[in-house]
């Protein structure tokens, strides 16, 4: 099974087999999305970007920025 993972510091989605908990490319710390694989393939570049987004603003904006928006 694929999994869908997002590395922050590499702020690049990685699709893996399993659940890992580091990443390939740099050795740090994995974040596994709750998105499938088979969703994820079904988006467009867009939607991957405005995904890729808001990930990153949710890991690194922390839970106590309920105002911002
Ligand atoms: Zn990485």
């Amino acid at each position: 099974m694929l999994y869908v993972h997002y590395c922050m510091t590499c702020d690049k989605i990685h699709i893996l087999n399993g659940h890992k908990k580091r990443c390939p490319a740099c050795g740090k710390k994995l974040h596994e999305l709750k998105l499938t694989f088979l969703q994820y393939s079904t988006l467009d570049d867009s939607d991957r970007q405005k995904l890729l987004m808001r990930i990153h603003d949710r890991l690194s904006g922390g839970a106590d920025t309920l105002q911002s928006q």
